[in-house]
């Protein structure tokens, strides 16, 4: 079967693991041989499948709990008018239908608020939508929403519609209570204005929202009801991604949030790529030059600390050598999630093979402490890779003097990392402020 909708896949979303089962009701073994097949590689999501209402009602009865999806094929052989909806409107489950009929997808979408989507067996793409769409709806309850309007009736009428699709949907009455609402979860990455609305309209409350977020924290869409076309451009030259006029067809505004949530993964995946290092997930150097000179200049501003630590694996060619560089690599990753462990409040970058930097704005009295722990907590650990038992060391030169560039302030922390290196590597070498 070949059959497809409208929208284009969702390929950014990230192949992470879930762990919950789905029912696919479907009479044809190859159709749902495909379909779970493909689900079960891109989402390694176990699928249960129906192949008749009755077979539907047995594992309902005993996994209804277990479920956060339905698929439905409308036309089965003991149930052949939809009666299948009948069924898993009881259980109260989400569900994505699945039919050659738009009409008869329409009917039952209208008729079942829990229906997610409807997708139509005869056009191509359509099973890779499907897949696309059991991801999304899942992950969807990671992303939070926040539908700001003044009118109670049509704030819940759109969180209804966004709450289907399995998003987490906060509320505010006014723009006032939006900022407030955005302070306390910064987590939200999308947020739905009306327009009229006392005091502060959807417009300035926009123009607000952008004077600390751009596009890639926080997507807008505007909405209104007054059919002044103008409002439209005045959403989004005061920095809107998007705009709706009410009334809208659900499906619309389900598509441009889903449009836009797509825009802002693709940027993150754009930045984590130009900014960090493939194998660690650090910061990389580029990174690290551009943030760090930023850090620094402020410091020397304000005539705060800025002190750098440079840190170098001892041995580590010797690690490569005796068990392998897959190992050598591994030993890279655990580095660095120590480096992250106890330095998070720091700027930190992996800098060159086994080299590393982190960036502190603290006196250099609290930071030869920290840099002391990590050091001690790092030869204390051993690690096990393939059935072998390493430890590694680590040494650190340190400069808490200012300097006029970060290359100088660099190479002052390099010749102390030297010293580190003579006297015997791990410990600690340092000058002061
Ligand atoms: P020292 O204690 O003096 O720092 O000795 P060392 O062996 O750690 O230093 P050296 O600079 O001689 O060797 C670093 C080694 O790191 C050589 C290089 O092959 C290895 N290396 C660089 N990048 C990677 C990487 O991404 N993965 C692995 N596994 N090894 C790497
Ligand atoms: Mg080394
Ligand atoms: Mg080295």
């Amino acid at each position: 079967m070949n059959f497809r909708s409208g929208e284009r896949s969702a390929s950014s979303i990230s192949k992470e693991m879930i762990p919950k089962p789905l029912l696919l009701v479907e009479d044809s073994r190859s159709v749902s041989n495909i379909i779970k097949t493909q689900i079960e590689d891109r989402w390694h999501c176990d699928v249960h499948v129906a192949a008749s209402f009755e077979e539907a009602i047995v594992l309902l009865k005993s996994h209804r709990k277990e479920y956060f999806l339905a698929i439905c094929d409308l036309n089965l052989p003991d149930a052949p008018n939809g009666e299948i909806m009948g069924l898993i409107k009881r259980t109260g489950l989400p569900t994505i239908i699945i039919t050659g009929s738009a009409e008869k997808g329409e009917a039952h979408k209208n008729s079942y608020a829990n229906v997610v989507d409807f997708i139509l067996k005869s056009q191509t793409n359509s099973i890779q939508y499907l897949v696309e769409q059991v991801g999304r709806f899942y992950y969807n309850k990671f992303t939070t929403l926040m539908i700001v309007d003044d009118s109670k009736l049509s704030r819940e009428m759109v969180a209804q519609v966004l709450t289907n699709q399995n998003f987490r949907v906060l509320g505010a009455n006014s723009a006032e209570d939006a900022l407030v609402v955005l302070e306390q979860n910064p987590e939200v990455k999308l947020v739905v204005s009306d327009y009229i609305m006392p005091k502060m309209n959807g417009v300035q409350l926009t123009t607000e929202l952008r004077k600390s977020l751009d596009k890639s924290k926080l997507a807008i869409i505007g909405l209104s009801s007054d059919n002044e076309p103008r409002l439209g451009l005045e959403f989004i030259r005061n920095g809107a991604n998007d705009f709706l006029t009410k009334p809208f067809i659900a499906e619309e505004l389900i598509l441009r949030i889903n449009q836009n949530l797509d825009t802002m993964k693709y940027i993150e995946v754009i930045e984590n790529t130009a900014n960090r290092d493939y194998l660690t997930k650090l910061n990389n150097r580029r990174f690290f030059y551009y943030e760090g000179e930023q850090i620094r200049k402020n410091a020397l501003r304000t005539k705060t600390p800025f002190v750098l630590a440079l840190l170098d694996i001892d041995h580590f060619k010797q690690i490569n050598d005796t068990y392998g560089h897959d190992i050598g690599d591994k030993v890279l990753i655990e580095f660095s999630s120590l480096i992250t462990k106890h330095f998070s409040e720091a700027l930190s970058a992996r800098i060159g093979g086994e080299e590393f930097i982190v960036a502190f704005t603290q006196p250099i009295e609290d930071v030869i402490p920290m840099l002391d722990a990590f050091r001690e907590d790092l030869a204390s650990q051993s690690y096990e890779f393939d059935g072998q038992t390493l430890s590694v060391t680590v040494s650190i030169g340190c400069n808490g003097a200012p300097d006029k560039t970060m290359d100088g302030a660099l190479k002052v922390a390099d010749e102390y990392l030297y010293q580190a290196k003579n006297q015997g590597r791990n410990r600690v070498i340092y000058q002061d402020g």
